[in-house]
């Protein structure tokens, strides 16, 4: 991802009626007991699913597979060892292979990604929320091997695989999707030098018309940092920001969120160009000044489970909010 300072996203109002119908269908979602909270007690806090120390184990063994760029073994391992998580949860990943031309020439990548359906109704597939992070690394002149940059949002997607591939159908289908090549090829962010697997599958949505069924994108980007504080991104849909702002207070992780406005450059874009309500949940400030950012510091060292454990407890926090909001009639 890459920053564009001085230029703030669109800043639309939340109108206010529209937040009370919010939380009066989130309320209702939760008193039918439904999807998500179905598999637990009364009370329970379905949050609480998620487990940040398998979160850190996948980390860890991505890490450990070295740089995972885009059309390069090191890619291919770190898609290799995605599918294999998936299949041992008893998912069906699909690869999602294309060429993508590249300032370097034509790249092989693909994308991975696999659906916990929802619910049908009147015969009807349900709608699709898109939970999405890249895998891949920057191709940097030194070992980068991205814990935080690619690293953090695959471990925390992988073991929400596991919560919610344990939960009962709900009224939406989840997608999560596994990104390759959001990084720049050439050094510079430049136009379409970037999110090539955003893009194709996006590109895959729209040929079959699935793209139709699609209510929104949450996308997960360098949420690992140890002293995490998510910005508030400014390309992100203004109520899907505040909608799992607002669920991280709720868990009592207020400080993990934070109010410094910024504009990312990331994979929600695609997206977002597709009409597709999209958030960005991001943390770009990544050591003092975000120096550890694409530098041979985004490391274990820096990260921690115990922001990886937070960061997957907001989600599913949020992901309620999500059935209300886009799982009705
Ligand atoms: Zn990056």
């Amino acid at each position: 991802m890459h920053a564009r300072p001085g230029q703030p996203g669109a800043e639309r109002g939340a109108p206010l009626a529209w937040s009370v119908l919010a939380l009066v269908a989130a309320f209702l979602a939760l008193g039918l007991g439904r999807s998500l909270l179905g598999v637990h007690g009364p009370g329970e806090d379905p949050a609480h699913a998620f487990d940040a120390d398998h979160a850190w184990a996948h980390l860890e063994a991505l890490v450990a597979l070295g740089p995972r760029v885009a059309g390069t073994p090191g890619g291919e391992a770190a898609r290799a060892y995605i599918e294999d998580e998936l299949r041992a949860l008893d998912l069906e990943p699909v690869r999602e292979s294309f060429r993508a031309p590249t300032p370097k020439g034509p790249l092989q990548m693909a994308n991975v990604y696999v659906d916990l359906p929802g619910e049908e109704r009147d015969g009807e597939p349900a709608p699709v929320v898109v939970i999405a992070t890249h895998f891949d690394t920057k191709d940097l002149p030194f070992e980068f091997v991205g814990a935080n940059d690619g690293g953090s949002g695959t471990a925390v997607l992988l073991e929400l695989a596991r919560a919610l591939a344990a939960a009962d159908p709900g009224p939406l289908t989840w997608r999560l999707l596994f990104l390759d090549g959001e990084e720049a090829v050439r050094r510079q962010w430049l136009d379409p030098d970037n999110r090539y697997g955003s893009r194709e599958h996006v590109r895959q949505l729209r040929r079959s018309g699935s793209i139709d069924r699609v209510r929104a994108c949450v996308l997960l980007d360098m949420v690992g940092d140890a002293e995490l504080k998510l910005t508030r991104e400014t390309y992100s849909d203004r109520e899907l920001l505040d909608l799992f702002f607002e669920a991280a207070r709720r868990g009592g992780h207020n400080l993990r969120v934070g109010a410094r406005g910024q504009a990312v450059r990331d994979d929600h874009q695609s997206f977002l160009e597709a009409g597709v309500p999209a958030v960005n949940l991001i943390d770009f400030e990544y050591g003092p000044g975000n120096r550890y950012w694409h530098t041979e510091d985004d490391v274990l060292e820096h990260c921690s489970a115990e922001s990886l454990g937070a960061i997957g407890e907001i989600v599913l926090l949020g992901l309620p909010d999500l059935e209300a909001r886009y799982g009705g009639p």
